[in-house]
């Protein structure tokens, strides 16, 4: 068996294309959507993310702000500024990106976003909702996977899904959300004992751990997705995954490359998100087709 490859550039693409069609609908009716983008610190990295995320939202006929803050800001300014940005009705999502530096306490700042300006989907309002199964915005890269499981007819309900990472970020709010699909779940951590146990069951493999290549072809079972949520960069400066990607894929049904896979995807759900909280904002009920978790 060679697995099929799961394109995440085309299926982020389709999400971008309904996301500006949306955005369109919006305008007409004299809205336009509009993201706010904190960025604290001159992280190259960081960065780099947060131009491609503003130059996203210009090609799908968003609006974008991207407001850099000196490292030095004091918590409370940005917390102040962050207040601002909530009770400006033309921002319908803000993103304060990660990490921040050292000392200021990341936790505090999420926590000053309106839960229903939080596009991330970080606020512990939002990360509780999760829980119970319907946040104001699922988190964008495991929204992301779930939107490329269905778009491939991957059966969640049912199947055994291991998720490899428990992060805030990735993880957790993955393992949340296969499970609210019907999935049963176990998620994997630098603490598990036998890791290649726990991923050698998994109809549907998730691996968030940001270990280059950590899971083998011995580590998946015949026929199951694998998606690969790892972006690290070698000694000689190229990307790979958490998945041994040559190894895996004669074994898998269904794989993501890195890069190429999840990464479109979660820009294209943080746009999503935007439009999603400027429909509401709106007052449009949801679109035609458009489910809870689309
Ligand atoms: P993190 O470092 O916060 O969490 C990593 C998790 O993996 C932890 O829970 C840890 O316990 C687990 N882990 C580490 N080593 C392990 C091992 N050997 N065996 C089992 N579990 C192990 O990272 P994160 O923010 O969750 O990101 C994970 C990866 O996903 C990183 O490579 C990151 O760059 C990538 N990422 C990609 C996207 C995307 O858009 N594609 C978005 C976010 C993160």
């Amino acid at each position: 068996m060679t697995a099929a490859l799961i394109d995440g550039k085309a299926i982020a693409a389709s999400v971008r294309a309904e996301t500006a069609i949306r955005a369109a609908r919006l305008a007409a009716a004299g809205t336009v959507p509009g993201l706010a983008v904190v960025i604290v610190g001159d992280d190259p990295a960081s960065r780099l993310y947060v131009r491609s995320k503003a130059q996203a939202c210009e090609a799908a006929g968003l609006r974008s702000w991207v407001h850099a803050m000196p490292a030095d800001t004091p918590l409370e300014r940005l917390v102040a500024f962050v207040h601002e940005l909530n009770g400006d009705p033309e921002v319908h999502g803000i993103l304060v990106q990660l990490p921040l530096p050292g000392r200021l306490d990341a936790r505090l700042v999420i926590e000053a976003i309106d839960p229903q300006k939080d596009v991330d989907g970080f606020h512990y309002q939002n990360v509780g909702a999760l829980v119970v199964g319907d946040p104001a915005f699922y988190p964008c890269t495991p929204w992301g996977v779930m939107r490329m499981l269905e778009h491939e007819g991957v059966a969640i309900d049912g199947a055994h899904a291991v998720v490899v990472g428990r992060s805030t970020i990735v993880g957790k709010p993955m393992a949340l959300m296969l499970l609210n699909a019907g999935a049963t779940v176990t998620i994997c951590h630098s603490h598990t004992r036998d890791l290649s146990a726990q991923t050698r069951q998994a109809d549907i493999l998730v691996a968030a751990a940001g270990r280059a290549r950590i899971i083998g072809a011995g580590m998946v079972k015949a026929g199951a997705t694998v998606i690969d949520v790892g972006i690290n960069r070698l000694p000689d400066g190229k990307l790979v995954g958490d998945v041994d990607f040559e190894a895996v894929a004669p074994v898998a049904a269904r794989i993501t490359p890195v890069p190429g896979g999840v990464g479109p995807m979660t820009i294209a759900m943080l746009l999503a998100n935007t439009i999603r909280s400027a429909e509401r904002a709106a007052g449009f009920a949801l679109a035609a087709g458009e489910t809870r978790i689309a």
